[in-house]
């Protein structure tokens, strides 16, 4: 017979299916709520200024060439990603206990996360199933198939209530054999939309350790749920605290518009550094023979914009203690209105002497500060001494 004739006609994937038919379609009122990716007001992409200001550094410094980054993705980049996600203060992280891969996005997370369990997790027995929670996003029962991992489903949406079937959720995880791989959603579950309490995420965490089960975390939307990063990662957070045994599957393609750049992170939290180390290890030679290394330009991007994303929160906070708080004398506009690293407070040397002298801080006599140097922690602490020395 023919060459591919046994190769059956696959349909096409249904989400992109209906992007296709959308963008076919002529009606001049016509509405895409299908695909899950920011619109602004017009209906058009939106480009996150802070995207936009990290580009225009890239293509302004010579220095960042196109050489391949490290099998495990740029050290910057998967740093600040696992900071992200686990916290900045994350015991975890400081007992060097997460290994972070850079990946294909949160889709390359999931198969590297399933192709890792698929290879080394200690099944009970020879099958290798996940539950996956009914509904899910399409692609995961795909995903974990590709690597040999069968799918099974436990009571996640209930109807009836739109809203989370907890009973069922509970006695799923109660009923599964000990050492079950569940893949949990991390916050802004897709599709229901529908997230635990923190008290039913306490219960869940308390029976995933009594039972000694595998936490696959997938988190695509990190801000999405609360708005506030931090509020989000609370689940992840706090199942890490508790210590149940889990990997976090992490995409930047929602929460930093860059869907195509593909930039994502694959976090393996182990019981102790020389675990982390060995796991990394095999991350390491997994990924070489399936991309070799993760792409540069995406990774950059995020990472400048985290930098410049906190500063753009520091000039924000530093204007709002003083005018609203403070009631400085004088007019702070610039603090915002200026762009980059450096901001001139207008202050003069006699000034900026004072505040070196009388309280420690450490500035140009010009009156410039590295908007780098604050922090939620001392931003206070200027704050008032500026606002001490310009009375
Ligand atoms: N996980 C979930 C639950 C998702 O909804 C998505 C995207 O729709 C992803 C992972 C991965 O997306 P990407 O590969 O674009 O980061």
């Amino acid at each position: 017979s023919e060459l591919w004739q046994n190769v059956p006609l696959a349909p096409p994937d249904s989400i992109f299916k209906l992007t296709a038919a959308y963008k076919a379609d002529t009606f001049d009122k016509k509405v895409n709520l299908g695909v899950g990716a920011y619109r602004d007001d017009n209906d058009k992409p939106w480009i996150l200024p802070v995207v936009r200001k990290a580009e225009e550094i890239i293509l302004n410094t010579p220095a960042l060439d196109h050489e391949y980054l490290p099998i495990t993705g740029l050290p910057e980049f998967t740093i600040a990603a696992a900071k992200l996600i686990l916290g900045p203060d994350s015991s975890a992280i400081a007992e060097g206990r997460v290994t972070t891969v850079q990946t294909i996005s949160g889709t390359g997370a999931n198969h590297l996360g399933a192709l890792f369990l698929s290879r080394f997790y200690q099944w009970s027995g020879d099958k290798k199933e996940v539950y996956l929670s009914d509904p899910t996003w399409a692609n995961h029962p795909a995903i974990f198939n590709n690597v040999g991992i069968a799918s099974l489903y436990y009571p996640y949406y209930d109807p009836k209530t739109i809203g989370l079937n907890f009973d069922g959720f509970v006695s799923s995880l109660k009923s599964a054999p000990s050492g079950s791989v569940f893949l949990i959603h991390a916050c802004a579950h897709n599709p229901t939309g529908v997230d635990p309490t923190r008290d039913q995420w306490d219960a869940i965490a308390k029976i995933m350790l009594d039972k000694g089960h595998y936490g696959f975390f997938d988190c695509a939307y990190q801000g999405f749920a609360s708005g506030d990063l931090d509020n989000d990662a609370w689940a992840v957070r706090f199942f890490v605290d508790k210590g149940v045994n889990m990997l976090i599957c992490q995409s930047f393609a929602k929460n930093a518009g860059l869907y195509g750049e593909r930039v994502g992170a694959l976090h393996v939290v182990s019981p102790n550094k020389e675990a982390a180390e060995r796991v990394k290890s095999q991350l390491s030679v997994l990924q070489r023979s399936e991309i070799s290394n993760p792409p540069s330009y995406g990774a950059r991007i995020r990472d400048i914009s985290t930098m410049a994303g906190r500063i753009i929160d520091m000039r924000k906070e530093l204007f709002k203690i003083l005018t609203e708080e403070l009631h400085t004398p004088g007019n702070w506009d610039h603090i915002v209105n200026q762009i980059g690293m450096f901001s001139f407070t207008g202050i003069t040397p006699e000034q900026s002497k004072a505040l070196t002298e009388k309280a420690h801080i450490y500035l140009t006599v010009n009156g410039r500060i590295s908007m780098t140097g604050l922090n939620r922690n001392n931003i206070r602490y200027f704050a008032t001494s500026l606002d001490a020395a310009v009375r």
